[in-house]
């Protein structure tokens, strides 16, 4: 090294032996993926500058190999004390990099990004937490071990969330990295258009640039053979570059009508499922939605009934917050479970068709080991009072149904007998954790 500190070449040399012991440690199909690309750029100080073609290699480099990169160049170079990466300029190409037959680097084609839809913003429980982990780890560093991921299912779930969640990730925490995010809809309609105008060439080298490749709704691209022709060179094009591809679908591959070829391109990666919500996933799900208002003072106990009753979808729950809200906007009263059921009566009709008077009645007679006639009888043993109050409770809970309705379905009583059931129900809950747990188990398995 220079003493003025200028920089200077480096010794050749000490640069192969460096990378014959890294091709020695990680082996060839690592070295020949990421390592071989470096090329010894300049010494700037004690650092020593290393090119790569890209910054999906940059990346990748530092995430999983950086230390031992640094460990070999540190002990063979003489005056090196650490190393940096950097872009190589894109006149320098050498060939060997095909990407650098694809230079667009913003492209025209991807969907816009919902502002909303980011890992902050998302809630993780149960049914999601291992989609969730999934898309957190391509965000983080992608190609991933698992190349395509691929999301499926039901409508409102949080698929589009978390596709769009990476690329905002991705976007602040690797601006180089080129991430190409469509909607199967728009990816459909880009290639038709595209033929049309003469541009199809545009088209394949946006997708084929892209470091990072999302297609939202893949299930759309059924039936539509030239569609999935392009698709599937695109797919073969990518994975054989080590680029990082994200599907959702809204049934599994297997079971989307696509040729078989390309149904085995989507399963051969991780092929992960959000499952239909549960009720603490609904309920953190409210408590979030519900601070977007700031001026609706909503109860946690209104949240937890809508939680109980609204049990579809995601967009189901945002869009009872929203109508409550629009309500007390225009006029102001206190939010309580009347006026919820009042308001919601259609979303609420539909949800309490799948939980029956009787099935309630069931499975708590069966929960505290007694038959439903027990519940209907007049006996007031403490053992059957109890069991048969939960019971009334929870049909409040759960259904639609009024008082009367409810009184009605035990055999007759009184309706004051079933608000008392309710209020003392309701009281219990919050000192008697046994009795508490118990209501919880109920609502799980009488709601899923
Ligand atoms: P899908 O693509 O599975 O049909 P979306 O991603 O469009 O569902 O989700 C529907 C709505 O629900 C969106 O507004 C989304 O932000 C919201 N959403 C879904 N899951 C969650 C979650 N776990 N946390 C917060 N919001 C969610
Ligand atoms: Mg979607």
């Amino acid at each position: 090294m220079d003493r003025t500190g200028t920089p200077t070449t480096i010794d050749t040399h000490a640069w192969q032996k460096s990378l014959t012991q890294l091709k020695a440690k990680h082996g060839e199909k690592t070295f020949d993926a990421w390592l071989c690309y470096m090329e010894p750029k300049v010494v700037s100080g004690k650092t020593l500058e290393i090119a790569l073609p890209n910054a999906l290699h940059i990346n990748f480099i530092r995430a999983n190999l950086m230390q031992s990169v640094r460990g070999c160049m540190v002990s063979n170079i003489s005056g090196i004390e650490d190393i940096r990466f950097v872009l190589r300029a894109p006149d320098k190409s050498l060939g060997h990099v095909k990407r650098e037959a694809f230079p667009p680097p913003r492209d025209q084609v991807s969907s816009p990004l919902d502002q909303r839809y980011t890992f902050d913003n998302f809630m993780v429980g149960r049914p999601n937490q291992f989609c969730h982990a999934a898309a957190k780890r391509v965000a983080a560093s992608f190609p991933t071990e698992f190349n395509p991921l691929f999301i499926h299912g039901g409508v409102g779930l949080g698929k589009t969330h978390l596709l769009q969640a990476i690329a905002w990730d991705v976007r602040q925490n690797r601006p180089d990295a080129r991430v190409v995010y469509l909607s199967a809809e728009r990816f459909v309609h880009a290639f038709v258009t595209s033929i049309q105008s003469g541009k199809i060439a545009d088209f394949k080298r946006t997708l084929r640039s892209a470091d990072l490749l999302m297609i939202d709704d893949i299930q759309f691209i059924a039936g539509k053979d030239s569609t999935q022709e392009e698709f599937f060179h695109t797919f073969n094009f990518l994975i054989d570059e080590g680029r990082q591809m994200v599907f959702s679908g809204d049934r599994p591959p297997g079971d989307i009508d696509l040729e078989e070829r390309v149904r085995s391109r989507l399963s051969s990666g991780l092929v992960v499922d959000v499952h239909p919500m549960d009720y603490e996933l609904r309920l953190s799900i409210l408590i979030a939605k519900a601070r977007q208002y700031p001026k609706l003072d909503i109860g946690e106990e209104v949240l937890a009934y809508l939680a109980r009753n609204l049990t579809t979808s995601v967009r189901e729950l945002e869009g009872a917050l929203l109508k409550i809200n629009a309500h007390v906007d225009i006029s102001p009263q206190d939010v309580n479970i009347d006026l919820v059921r009042d308001l919601l009566q259609d979303m609420l009709r539909g949800a309490s068709r799948r939980t029956t008077m009787r099935e309630i009645q069931t499975v708590t007679a069966d929960h505290y080991g007694l038959k439903r006639v027990d519940l209907l009888s007049r006996r007031r043993t403490q053992k059957i009072v109890r069991p048969r109050q939960v019971a009334m409770y929870l049909c409040k809970q759960i259904t639609t149904k009024s008082l009367p309705e409810i009184a009605r379905a035990f055999d007759g009583r009184d309706h004051t007998t079933v608000m008392y059931a309710v209020r003392k129900i309701d009281s219990l809950r919050k000192e008697d954790a046994e009795l508490d747990a118990d209501i919880g188990l109920l609502l799980r398995r009488l709601q899923g």
